[in-house]
């Protein structure tokens, strides 16, 4: 029996294996405080239990952990989990199984999309790290739309709603507009596996200050500053789970866009209606509410200050959801399904 995390997003440290049962826990890298994220690989365990103990309650959602055979498709393990154990048994020819606190959205994922729908993927910058950064464009107009995730490396929900809205808006983006789409933000994040959260000295949401450390974030403020920006959504996860944790809900922007948020939850609550993953403003963090300090520099109040700029938002979308609202990889698409929709028709009202 093998574990390791010789994988894109691996995460995980084993720190004593004693009969059946496995220790280990997440690698908190350069995040400042606690975090919660994880995966690893387990390979020639074939017909074998294994129990895997964490040593904090806030490390496996309540359905267990997300598993998958191929990095593609997952599924929850589908067991009620008191957060910090979950046991597995390996089928005879189970050889290779990966487990994560969340359903990995892989970057080959988003490459793939974009061929599929003949778009060209672009370097915008340089990663930390020395990776090519990448993005991708579409439309026609000189109205910009900007569509980012992975502020936060290990926030996968955001990437699957990305995907999501650009397959609703490519065939239906009026002609007046474009959008530029960043979809991993911290790009080395999302392949080495790292939190991305709470990075020291601040992570790539909090980066939009005169001086930014960060390539990507530089550039998007320079892309902000040389275009028409009309409308700017960054797509997150929230905490591990709880509370509003649970819902799909909105991070807003600064006071002053608040009549327009307004507008854009109410288009938002009826395209969502009918859907699992469906969104109520009643569980919004408005500005200045809890962590939501409008003075933050992060992406949402940096653009809302911008003048150009009509709305700016951040959307949270739940790592697990509860029983009634379980979150898959296709319930996900379908918010960003439902989400692009209320886009277009807030775009159209103004
Ligand atoms: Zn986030």
């Amino acid at each position: 029996m093998r574990i390791h995390t010789q994988f894109t997003g691996g995460n995980i440290t084993v720190e004593k294996i004693e009969d059946n049962n496995v220790y280990v826990e997440r690698e908190i890298r350069d995040t400042e405080g606690d975090w919660f994220y994880w995966a690893f690989c387990v390979e020639d365990a074939a017909g074998m239990t294994l129990t895997f103990r964490f040593p904090n309650k806030a490390r496996v959602g309540r359905f267990g952990p997300a598993i998958s055979h191929d990095l593609e498709n997952w599924h929850w393990q589908e067991v009620s989990c008191a957060g910090d154990v979950f046991t597995y048994t390996f089928g005879p020819d189970e050889n290779k199984v990966y487990f994560a606190h969340n359903m990995l959205y892989h970057p080959v994922r988003f490459m793939d999309f974009c061929e599929k729908h003949g778009l060209t993927v672009e370097t915008i910058c340089t990663s930390v790290k020395g990776r090519d950064l990448p993005a991708t464009r579409f439309g026609t107009g000189d109205k910009w739309i900007l569509l980012t995730a992975r502020h936060h490396a290990c926030e996968s929900t955001g990437s699957y709603v990305l995907e999501g809205v650009m397959e609703t808006l490519l065939p239906a983006l009026p002609e007046e507009y474009s959008v530029l789409v960043v979809p991993c933000v911290d790009y080395d994040g999302v392949l080495d596996g790292d939190q991305g959260k709470n990075r020291k000295p601040h992570d790539h949401n909090r980066d939009y200050t005169e001086e930014p450390i960060y390539a990507v974030v530089d550039y998007m403020m320079q892309f902000g500053r040389e275009h028409n920006l009309m409308y700017t959504f960054d797509f997150h996860s929230p905490w591990h789970q709880g509370g509003q944790n649970d819902h799909v809900f909105l991070s807003r922007s600064t006071e002053a866009m608040e009549p327009f948020t307004n507008h854009f939850a109410e288009f938002l609550k009826e395209e969502t209606a009918g859907i699992v993953l469906h969104y109520d403003r009643i569980y919004d963090v408005g500005p200045n509410e809890q962590w939501n300090d409008e003075t933050s520099p992060n992406s949402k109040n940096y653009f809302s200050k911008q003048d150009s700029v009509k709305l700016s938002v951040t959307l949270e979308t739940p790592y697990f959801g509860l029983d009634a609202t379980k979150t898959s990889q296709a319930y996900q698409l379908e918010l960003g399904h439902a989400f692009a929709r209320a886009m277009l028709r807030y775009m159209e009202e103004k």
